[in-house]
């Protein structure tokens, strides 16, 4: 049989679309679930992905990446680099995989939606493979993550926690079900594939894979960078469909839409890669502070993506750049010190060597997060170990559902800012969280983070040990300091 040439049919398979005579078109198309922005239907025909791919080859490559990634790990499979690896690389490892991993599978989800209510056929063809390539990412770092399992039972988290009623898992889902799964196709083409992939996947993946190599994980570098580049390729439904909204006069809104994801997005990646990046990746394999990662990764290579499509930069860009001074400092002093609700051991990463680095990546570091650290080092050299846990629960944001936070010896404690809504107060970690907050109130307030929890009588017991059992802590779970205080003695004549 004869084969046509790719140039031949491409065009017209990947646009194929028709007019349906049994059903009307919006039963076909729903607004709610197709496309709030109300585009016409022969407007998203212009819809245009740049890197095109067929079906034929996109399984050839696939499978040529997965023989890379499950190669490397057959090959490695006989090191002894976990075994061997320090406590606060296994620690960032676990974070790593016990966030993203089922996070994928939500993401697959949301490529589901636009594979099915995308009213271009182009964006439906893309967002196929993107779902195909979810459930890639998902059940390869689910296998991948298995085989820590009998040398650290924690890492049977990867799989639970999005599951647990932790509040790390309760923030994400509240932060993914906003942006990923209750909205309309075209939204989350805005959301999830532009603010969130082309925004903030490199952060997170590219910045940590070249760690691991550092680190000597190659296997873990080689396949989190084998995961990014399916990004990349499904990320670029969402310049296509912002262009279409462009030309339909849709600019405010989709910048709102983008605005919004982008912030709460950022907040889950700064949790996450903040302390992983300054803290608890050892200091010899550590490339790039984490304000440096996400200056290049962000506010270079993302800054210029929305510029040259069009948008501006988001109101509180200045909030954001802002933050990059503190927020993985906080961030991790908040774990290490609510030690006891994590799942993962935190490391402190405050030796000599680990304080003149944060020192000179974060000029100041000393007399504001290092002059807390002198406190709880000071308490833990006299044997008071029981100062170093806190009295009460965090203070949480209603919008992004984690802490707040806040710099020692800045005058202010932290800035918080609230809205009433219904006969109640709500609280928020920072502006942005505010203004999404008060932008669409009735989609957030419902929300519950898990300290409403404990005051509204959903705990019980209400006390610290019931809290903790709540989260899927019985007492052998929680978290403890990946160290054990080693790094106390060295820093015992300084403290004087
Ligand atoms: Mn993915
Ligand atoms: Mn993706």
């Amino acid at each position: 049989m004869e084969q046509l040439g790719l140039t031949e049919w491409y065009d017209i398979a990947r646009d194929t679309n028709w007019t349906p005579r049994y059903v009307p078109e919006d039963e076909l198309f729903p607004d709610d679930m197709s496309d709030s922005f109300q585009v016409p239907r022969e407007n998203w025909e212009r819809f245009d992905e740049p890197y095109k791919i067929t079906y034929r080859e996109y399984v050839d490559v696939q499978h040529k990446k997965d023989d890379d990634a499950y190669s490397v790990r057959a090959a490695l499979t006989r090191s002894r680099f976990f075994d061997e690896a320090d406590p606060g690389w296994r620690t960032s490892m676990l974070l790593h995989y016990a966030s993203i991993t089922i996070g994928e599978l939500g993401a697959g989800l949301a490529e589901a939606k636009m594979a099915r209510f995308g009213k271009a056929p182009g964006m439906r063809n893309m967002a196929t493979f993107g779902l195909l390539d979810e459930i890639r990412h998902t059940q390869m770092q689910l296998y991948f993550a298995h085989e820590n399992i009998s040398k650290d039972p924690r890492f049977d988290w990867v799989q639970k926690t999005y599951h647990s009623d932790h509040w790390a898992a309760i923030a994400a889902r509240a932060n993914l079900d906003d942006v990923e799964l209750s909205r309309d196709a075209a939204s989350i083409g805005l959301m999830l594939t532009f603010a969130t992939e082309e925004g903030l996947t490199n952060l997170q993946f590219l910045g940590l894979s070249a760690e691991a190599h550092r680190a000597g994980d190659y296997n873990f570098s080689n396949l989190i960078a084998n995961i990014q580049t399916d990004e990349t390729r499904h990320a670029q439904i969402g310049a296509a469909v912002l262009r279409v909204l462009i030309e339909n006069g849709k600019t405010e809104e989709a910048q709102r839409l983008v605005d919004i994801a982008w912030w709460r997005q950022w907040r889950l990646f700064a949790t996450v890669g903040g302390p992983t990046v300054d803290y608890y990746t050892p200091l010899h394999a550590r490339e790039k502070s984490f304000k440096e990662f996400a200056l290049e990764f962000i506010a270079q290579q993302f800054e210029r993506v929305l510029l040259d499509l069009g948008l501006d930069l988001p109101w509180f860009w200045d909030d954001f750049l802002e933050s990059l001074d503190t927020v993985s400092h906080a961030t991790h002093l908040a774990f290490w010190f609510w030690r006891a609700a994590q799942f993962w051991n935190p490391t402190a990463g405050v030796s000599k060597a680990e304080r003149e680095w944060l020192e000179e990546k974060y000029p100041g570091w000393n007399d504001t997060f290092g002059a807390s650290w002198d406190v709880i080092e000071r308490n833990l050299s006299e044997g008071r170990e029981d100062l170093t846990f806190p009295q009460c629960v965090p203070a949480i944001c209603n919008t992004c559902a984690i802490t707040m936070l806040g710099t020692p010896n800045r005058g202010i404690s932290y800035r918080n800012y609230w809205s009433h809504y219904e006969g109640r107060r709500y609280v928020f970690c920072s502006r942005p969280c505010k203004w999404i907050f008060d932008e669409e109130p009735e989609r957030i307030a419902g929300h519950r983070s898990v300290v409403d929890r404990l005051y509204n009588g959903v705990i019980q017991p209400p006390t610290l040990d019931g809290f903790l059992r709540y989260m899927g802590l019985p007492p052998e779970e929680r978290g403890q300091d990946a160290h054990d205080y080693s790094w106390v003695a060295e820093r015992i004549d300084e403290l004087g």
